[in-house]
């Protein structure tokens, strides 16, 4: 299997649904260890991403896998005013200029997977452990490299159970960055907000590429 036009568009539609889906719980999330927007912040972003898809489609104009992520990362960072919206934007469109062909394989789509990381690393300097959407994103990527060679499916199954654990595992942990890192040690004991997104969105990846 490859990721082709069909399965990123799914990607970006599913997860679309599931940070509409799940918009209380982020803010939720968002409320305990920030400013209680990042449930709103991603369904605005997420919501412009599909008018950007649908617009795509009437228009006729390029639809690979990178056109169509990079198109969404540029939406993101427009649409999107908290923290976050610049990082999966950046991350987004990191991936998109990765994948240049009309489809990508497992291992380019790791590729892909690792220039985003890259981006959010670039953009917001976190690394693992300071309790941001790395956490989640730093396990995925690494999951998705180690089994691409067992095909998109079982590659983005993998990426996705690493993302959700890689977020859980910030519950723990001291924010060290962004909004949360303001409450210190009292940051503890949550889970952060970006961590959970990030699941959602590989989760959404995973979806779009289990087998018919
Ligand atoms: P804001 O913090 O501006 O209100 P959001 O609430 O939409 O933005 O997003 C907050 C999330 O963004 C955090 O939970 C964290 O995962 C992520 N984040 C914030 N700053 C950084 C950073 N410097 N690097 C990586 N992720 C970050
Ligand atoms: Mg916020």
């Amino acid at each position: 299997m490859e990721l082709d036009s069909a399965r990123t568009e799914a990607w970006l539609r599913a997860a679309a649904a599931a940070v509409t889906a799940q918009e209380a719980e982020l803010t939720a999330l968002d409320t305990a260890i920030g400013d209680g927007d990042h449930g709103s912040n991603l369904r605005r972003g997420f919501t412009a991403v599909l008018a950007g898809l649908d617009a795509r489609g009437a228009e006729g104009a390029d639809r690979s896998p990178g056109a169509l992520l990079t198109a969404a990362g540029r939406t993101l960072i427009s649409t999107v005013g908290g923290a976050s919206g610049p990082l999966y934007g950046s991350a987004l469109r990191a991936a998109g200029r990765a994948l240049p062909g009309a489809t990508a394989g497992p291992g380019e789509l790791a590729a892909a997977l690792a220039e985003a990381l890259g981006a959010v690393q670039a953009l917001g300097g976190a690394r693992p452990g300071d309790k941001t959407m790395v956490d989640a994103w730093t396990p995925a990527a690494a999951a998705f490299a180690e089994t691409a060679e067992q095909g998109l499916t079982a590659a983005s199954g993998a990426a996705a159970a690493a993302a959700e654990q890689g977020a859980r595992a910030t519950v723990p942990l001291v924010a060290r960055k962004g909004r949360a890192s303001y409450l210190g040690p009292r940051s503890a004991g949550h889970l952060d907000p970006g961590a959970a997104s990030t699941a959602l969105l590989f989760t959404a990846l995973a979806e779009a590429c289990r087998e018919p």
